[in-house]
């Protein structure tokens, strides 16, 4: 769909607080190194997602618009 949200975690900020995984389990979850991934490339936009995104405490998940690739999270300076 065009509204769909691709998510993108930054791996050398990540310290692996688990709070978007567990805040938003439909987008995020924790690898084997203990740091977070993306449930998958694409996902439908939600709440909890954005959520997350913005509870993340080193600033290290961007989500962008995926049919444009313009960034809603953070978003411009
Ligand atoms: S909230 Fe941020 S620092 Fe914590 S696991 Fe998720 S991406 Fe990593």
């Amino acid at each position: 769909m065009s509204g769909d949200w691709r998510l993108r975690v930054d791996r050398s900020r990540c310290m692996g607080t688990t709070i978007c995984a567990s805040t938003a389990p439909s987008g995020f979850e924790i690898d084997g190194r203990g740091q977070s991934q993306p449930t998958a490339e694409i996902v439908a936009p939600a709440d909890e997602v954005m959520s997350a995104a913005q509870l993340c405490p080193v600033e290290a998940i961007s989500i962008l618009l995926a049919a444009t690739g313009e960034e809603l999270f953070p978003g411009a300076e």
